[in-house]
């Protein structure tokens, strides 16, 4: 047993050793932490170096970090960033929205005046860490091509600045 853990372990400093490029398929994966990649992702920060800049834009994920490289192009994050902000704020804004009916019973345009810019502010606000978590878990999680070994493993594409080879002359 303590062979085993051994044995991945030097494994895995030998793939980081490696840099970018993918160990071989038998070899075992270096451990990812759950917890650490969930905080790195809620600060915007690359799950395997902790380096800030996950985000170049407000909700775009950098195709590779820029530190150290590990690419995050693989993430399928989708529409599970929307379907999680949504959940959080709900359950921080319709209780409100119940407790000061019931207390105070504020005609409809306080209501109004409260609630909607309060919703728009916390979707804003809460998007981008959300989107990061959930970026990181699958990193952590070795989803999709988060895991060179895998199927779904696709390689950085190439920059669109870069040259295009030059067509066949005839
Ligand atoms: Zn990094």
């Amino acid at each position: 047993m303590s062979m085993t853990v051994t044995s991945r372990l030097a494994a895995a400093s030998a793939g980081e050793d490696a840099g970018k490029t993918p160990p071989a398929p038998d070899a075992p994966p270096a451990p990812r932490s759950v917890p650490q990649a969930l905080l790195r992702g809620a600060m915007g920060c690359c799950p395997a170096c902790g380096a800030r800049g996950m985000f170049p834009r407000y909700l775009k994920v950098t195709p590779a970090c820029t530190t150290c490289g590990e690419e995050l192009h693989h993430h399928r994050a989708d529409d599970a960033p929307p379907y999680a902000t949504i959940m959080v704020v709900g359950h921080i804004v319709v209780p409100l929205m119940v407790l000061v009916e019931e207390l105070y019973r504020p005609p409809l345009g306080v209501h109004m005046a409260l609630w909607l810019p309060l919703t728009l502010i916390l979707c804003l606000a809460l998007l981008p860490p959300l989107k990061g978590m959930l970026v990181n878990l699958q990193w952590a999680l070795r989803m999709h091509g988060f895991d060179p070994a895998s199927d779904e493993y696709e390689p950085l594409p190439a920059p669109e600045s870069a040259p295009r080879p030059a067509a066949a002359q005839p």
